[in-house]
């Protein structure tokens, strides 16, 4: 199974999607899709249990040195995916850039101009200023 490019699968969107050509449709599927995948994730930690939330501060301060941030810096999850949840959060993901690319397309923006100005971004700013 070979990725197409971004353009590639913005055409192939833009040939599937002929009941939600509504950008108001799109814009709501969009965010319900991005729900999803939250609701996935908070399902593998309530109903199945794979992982684990143990949240807190991360206790970072102005005058912090970068690399030590970078090291107490913490994901507050433990435990990982199994094969079932994974599969869950990997489906509603695609459902969810399904409707990115569906947006894109009706406002006539390329993905892959989007994903390579945040490429450029990420590489400019680094770590600290990504919000
Ligand atoms: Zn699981």
């Amino acid at each position: 199974m070979s990725a197409p490019s971004l353009k590639e699968f913005q055409q192939q969107v833009s040939e599937l999607l002929l009941r939600h050509r509504s950008l108001l449709d799109v814009v709501t599927k969009y965010s319900q899709s991005n729900a999803s995948v939250n609701r996935a994730i908070a399902k593998a930690i309530t109903e199945c249990g794979c992982i684990e939330l143990n949240a807190r501060h991360q206790g970072f301060s102005e005058d912090m040195p970068l690399d030590q941030a970078k090291k107490q810096s913490k994901s507050h999850m433990e435990g990982h995916l199994c094969e079932n949840c994974e599969d869950i959060v990997r489906s509603e993901l695609g459902k969810n850039i399904f409707y990115m690319a569906a947006l894109c397309n009706l406002l006539d923006i390329g993905m892959d101009e989007v994903v390579a100005k945040e490429a450029d971004k990420c590489a400019t700013l680094g770590f600290f200023n990504m919000t």
